[in-house]
């Protein structure tokens, strides 16, 4: 049977509750047990695919293909867990299901209503993760507790306990305790009054996970303790991580957070070993050089956007013991003032995912930059697009060449629809999405990279490489160097006369993971560092 944890938040939005649900899943786990993460979105788009990366930052793609919250990288860079679309689920999505219901008679003609129709659709959501091989379910909820959108999942909670079993089901609330310069003083009361609004709805939280930024003593624990009904070792601090952000799990193994978790819901588990962790962030302080990475995109100053990117650049960092600098780079700042001007000194240059012409002309004067001037280049998705395209424009000298996502009527469409894809009328969960196979040519730098024939990665897109142009690209030295198993996608190209170009029609970033960096970021960086690492200076 499985035991479920519920992360809520309060006080403040943007607390960390997802790296702080990520970091309880790798102490669960580092004691052998068996978890799952989910998280709720209040919110009414039925997923977050179609949302601007400024109102939701990045979509986290599954295997199965669900376009998701970015919290459920968290999830799977801490964790290792392969979410799936169970995993995520907004109001809208529920909502909707409940809709269809409602169209197909399925509610014998009672009134359909929030409790317990909304509610019951909430708690059947969270057992849809639970299969043998899970023993802790923990799911988040997003939003803060007071919120109106939030009230119908803190009811089902409040239902579900009452189902489940007390002491099968634990509540943590994640927190703010703001300190006060001129009083001198961290401040319990906001948090007072966030536990209250949870009392009020029936739940009183297990543990509160505390986000401050000096350390609670003594005296503040006791009174948070005491006013808000837990018990003083549930009572834990989470302060701003200093060098990584996958120090948290280690913060709280410190206060023993897991042993309070498994105590409380009876578990019972190994010991706990994070070496691994310890191993990872040892390795991120003992950085001894440094790289500067430049990343070209729209949202240059939106740090979410790329989220599982810029991680994916850290883990590799790692990798080589080196400490990666990520520079964002807005395409339409190399469009005003070159390339030069904006690239010059880095070590290596990444165009990531995106859609529309907006910065398009940008990031193809990157590619230009990073082909001729010989800089390690990692094109990723839309940035695939843009390294085919520039290789046409000024290689094969097709002057027009374009994707057909810009310029429908180009007369060299050298990214163009897929077949599949011409049929599509909605906007919502019709790409190529999720897991696919490809192969890898012999010899390759990618084949090199990966150590294998046949690889996995997750896809998001509508438009691929156009197979007419294979014979001209793989004369002039773009090899095609990962092709979908019945040969027909082109997933992978590179350059051969060149220190390291690779353009990849998926997304690696989503399975990195810190303790197992993925092999395309970790030997670009390897090349970037050669192309442009230098020494850290410590000052002893
Ligand atoms: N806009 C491109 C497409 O739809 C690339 C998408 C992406 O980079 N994720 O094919």
């Amino acid at each position: 049977m499985a035991k479920y944890i519920f992360v809520t938040g309060g006080v403040v939005s943007s607390l960390g509750k997802g790296i702080t649900a990520a970091s309880i899943g790798v102490l669960l786990k580092s004691r052998g047990l068996r978890v799952i993460h989910q998280k709720f979105d209040p919110y009414l788009n039925v997923d977050p695919g179609t949302m601007n990366p400024y109102q939701h930052g990045e979509v986290y793609v599954t295997d199965d293909g669900a376009e998701s919250d970015l919290d459920l990288g968290h999830y799977e860079r801490f964790t290792g867990v392969t979410t799936n679309r169970n995993c995520n689920y907004t109001s809208g999505r529920i909502y909707d299901a409940i809709i269809k219901k409602e169209r197909r008679g399925d509610y014998l003609g009672g009134t359909v209503q929030v409790v317990p129709h909304v509610t019951s659709e909430i708690c059947d959501s969270i057992r849809s993760v639970v299969t043998n091989d899970v023993d802790v379910v923990i799911s988040e909820i997003g939003g803060t507790v007071g919120d109106i959108e939030s009230l119908p999942y803190l009811e089902a909670l409040r239902q579900f306990r009452q189902q489940e079993g007390r002491n099968n089901v634990l509540f943590i609330h994640v927190t703010l305790i703001p300190y006060l310069h001129r009083a001198g003083e961290v401040k319990t009361k906001p948090t007072q009054h966030s536990v209250g609004r949870l009392r009020e709805i029936g739940i009183i939280p297990d543990i509160l996970i505390c986000r401050t930024e000096k350390h609670l003593d003594k005296d503040v624990r006791k009174k948070l303790s005491l006013f808000c009904n837990v018990d003083e070792e549930a009572v834990v601090e989470c302060m701003d991580a200093e060098n990584t952000i996958y120090e948290v799990p280690l913060q709280f193994a410190e206060q023993d957070l897991d042993t309070v978790i498994v105590d409380n819901l009876g578990l019972r588990g190994g010991r706990r070993n994070l070496r691994p962790w310890r191993e990872y962030c040892d390795k991120v302080i003992n950085a001894d050089q440094v790289v500067e990475i430049g990343v070209v995109g729209k949202y240059s100053e939106l740090l979410d956007a790329y989220k599982s990117i810029h991680e994916a650049l850290n883990h590799a960092g790692a990798a080589h013991t080196a400490k990666v600098k990520i520079t964002s780079i807005s395409a339409e700042d190399i469009e005003k003032n070159g390339a030069e001007h904006e690239l010059k000194g880095l070590g290596g240059i990444l165009v990531p995912g995106g859609f529309g012409a907006r910065g398009v002309e940008g990031k193809i004067k990157a590619v230009t930059y990073a082909r001729e001037k010989k800089i390690p280049y990692f094109g990723i998705c839309y940035g695939m697009h843009m390294a085919v395209i520039e290789f046409a424009r000024n290689v094969l000298k097709l002057k027009d060449a374009d994707t057909t996502e810009n310029i429908q009527d180009t007369k060299n469409p050298v990214i163009h629809l897929m077949e599949e894809q011409k049929r599509v009328m909605n906007l919502g969960g019709t790409m190529r999405l999720g897991a696919f196979p490809c192969e890898l040519k012999k010899n390759s730098i990618v084949r090199k990279s990966y150590g294998k024939d046949s690889i996995s990665e997750r896809h998001r897109h509508r438009f691929e490489f156009n197979n007419d142009y294979r014979e001209q690209f793989e004369k002039a030295g773009m090899s095609l160097s990962g092709l979908s198993p019945n040969g027909l996608l082109v997933e992978i190209v590179e350059l051969e006369d060149h220190p390291w170009f690779v353009a990849v029609q998926f997304h690696p970033e989503f399975k990195s993971r810190p303790i197992d960096p993925h092999p395309l970021f970790r030997d670009f960086i390897g090349a970037s560092l050669k192309c442009g690492g230098r020494k850290i200076e410590k000052n002893v």
